[in-house]
This record gives structure tokens, C-alpha cells and sequence, in this order.
């Protein structure tokens, strides 16, 4: 992988990596969600068409991928927070949640961020008259701002960063 090209890196996350997909999408990268349903031989499909590299913990499912000429990435790590970190260390990733740039966790379409007179009605009053910042997602309707989960967001995006650290450290004492 290019370092020059890391915005272009896009994913397809196993049904097992699901929270993984979420947040990725929060940091601005375009991830599918192969969802528990779908067949590991339609999510290569899908890997091999759209060139996306195909991320997951299932041993059997990531030699698949590469016999078929897909990109793949097996995640060693355990836990959300050390198995985000390896795969950012892996691909370079930045993962600092900046709302103007993300997509939609729910859809992975884009959000686009707007004015309280757009979503007047479709948030909670509470809710519409502290904020004055909103993001809609025009594919699937979601809206989103600032409240407590962005507060959580950052919480989590602060361990992955611990983790980014300890990994790369690591990895500079084995090299
Ligand atoms: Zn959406």
C-alpha cells in the first residue's frame, strides 16, 4: 500500500467486525459491513469488485480472499480497541473523528453537515434548542450532532490512539 494513496483505501469488514466498520466510517473511510448473513464467497465477490480490501479475524476466510486475488488483512489483535489500532497501524490510517468528513455509521454514505432549520421537527425539542450544528445522512435519514455520543466518540478514539502507540513501539523493538 501506497502512503500517498491512503485516502483511497476503502474496506469490507466481516460480520464480526461490525463495531470495527462503524467506526472506520466515523473517520472518514468508505467501509462496507458484510453483515453475519452474507457468504464468505459473495463478500470476496464484492472485495474483488469494488478493490476493497477485505478485513477480518476468520483465518479460513482470509486465505479465500487471497486465492482469489483479493486484497485481505487478518486481524491478530484482540478486543475493538488493539484490533482498530493494528489495522490503522497497518494501513496508516488516521482515525481522528472529524463529523465534516465522515460517513454515515449506520449506511456508510457521507453525512452532510447543515443548520437547525432542516432538521426542525426530526430531533428531539431538547435536543434542538441547545444545538445549532447538524449532520444529515441523505441516504438512509439519519441525523447527528454533538451530544453525549460524540463525547463517548472521543473517549474511544483517544484508547485506539494509546493503542496506535503501543503498537508501533512494538513493532520498532522487534525490527
Ligand atoms: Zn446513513
Amino acid at each position: 500500500m501506497l502512503w500517498s494513496c491512503w485516502f483511497m483505501v476503502t474496506f469490507i469488514a466481516d460480520g464480526m467486525l461490525g463495531r470495527i466498520a462503524k467506526f472506520l466510517r466515523l473517520a472518514g473511510y468508505d467501509t462496507l459491513f458484510a453483515g453475519e448473513n452474507l457468504k464468505d464467497k459473495e463478500v470476496i465477490k464484492v472485495a474483488f469488485k469494488d478493490e476493497r480490501i477485505l478485513l477480518t479475524k476468520d483465518k479460513k476466510l482470509y486465505l479465500e480472499a487471497i486465492k482469489n486475488g483479493v486484497d485481505a488483512f487478518l486481524v491478530s489483535e484482540k478486543g475493538f480497541f488493539s484490533s482498530i489500532a493494528e489495522i490503522a497501524v497497518n494501513y496508516g490510517l488516521n482515525l481522528n473523528f472529524k463529523p465534516d468528513t465522515s460517513r454515515c455509521p449506520k449506511c456508510n454514505h457521507p453525512v452532510r453537515k447543515t443548520e437547525p432549520w432542516e432538521v426542525k421537527g426530526r430531533v428531539p425539542e431538547k435536543t434542538f434548542l441547545k444545538q445549532k450544528v447538524y449532520w444529515v445522512c441523505d441516504n438512509c435519514g439519519q441525523i447527528y450532532w454533538l451530544g453525549s455520543h460524540w463525547i463517548n466518540i472521543k473517549k474511544e478514539e483517544k484508547e485506539i490512539q494509546k493503542r496506535i502507540e503501543r503498537l508501533k513501539s512494538q513493532r520498532r523493538i522487534n525490527h
